[in-house]
């Protein structure tokens, strides 16, 4: 595990309750947590820190992004608006969804072609996250059978996969894929880990949804 603190002309900004060393300890510290639940994590995942890029969430005020199972990105707002303990928490959550996602493109390559790839990748991070790291989403907590179910059909008949998204699908995209992985845990007994490296076609007909 590599994590770089890239350069920035925003680590100037960075709040006084942090310092960058006690930063980058704190990521390395968090991932190997990941790494003690979650094998197959590659030991070559770099974990590159910048601040201030567009994924950073409106709740959170922290952003993440998986690239590769060796690459993954931290972003936040520097400022820490929402203070230094919320700050770590969103940190930690965003290091379990993202290592999550690292470890899924080791057993099934991103896939730009399939929205429900996409749906599944994110509700197996939601999942993870939420009962690994105790992560508290509620904005990522999902609706009753019906209405999930017709989201699920909405990403399954979409036919823009990956483009001009309409405003709200990414949230319906969380909500969606944890209420399929849930499904899918349920019905088959094995864990959401388990699932992580299982083909998005067989966690969907595990799901029982079609
Ligand atoms: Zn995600």
């Amino acid at each position: 595990m590599n994590v770089v603190l890239l350069e920035s002309k925003y680590w100037k900004d960075l709040s006084g309750d942090i310092a960058k060393a006690d930063l980058k300890y704190y990521i390395e510290t968090v991932a190997n947590d990941v790494v003690e639940v979650l094998p197959d994590v590659s030991p070559h995942l770099n974990i590159i820190v910048l601040p201030n890029l567009s994924h950073v969430t409106e709740e959170m005020k922290v952003g993440g992004s998986a690239y590769a199972p060796e690459l993954m990105d931290l972003t936040f707002d520097p400022t820490l608006p929402l203070g230094l303990d919320k700050f770590k928490e969103y940190i930690k959550d965003t290091l379990y969804h993202e290592i999550n996602h690292t470890v899924r493109y080791h057993y099934e390559p991103m896939s730009r072609s399939s929205e429900l790839f996409w749906v599944v990748s994110e509700g197996l991070g939601v999942v993870f996250e939420r009962d690994y790291g105790k992560a508290n989403h509620t904005w990522k907590e999902y609706a009753d059978d019906k209405t999930m179910h017709e989201w699920y059909e909405k990403f399954k008949n979409a036919d823009n996969p990956g483009f001009n998204r309409p405003e709200g699908w990414i949230g319906w995209a969380y909500k969606t894929g944890a209420w399929l992985v849930d499904r899918a845990v349920k019905n088959s007994g094995k864990t959401v880990i388990e699932l992580t490296k299982m083909p998005t076609k067989e966690i969907i007909q595990l799901a029982e949804v079609d």
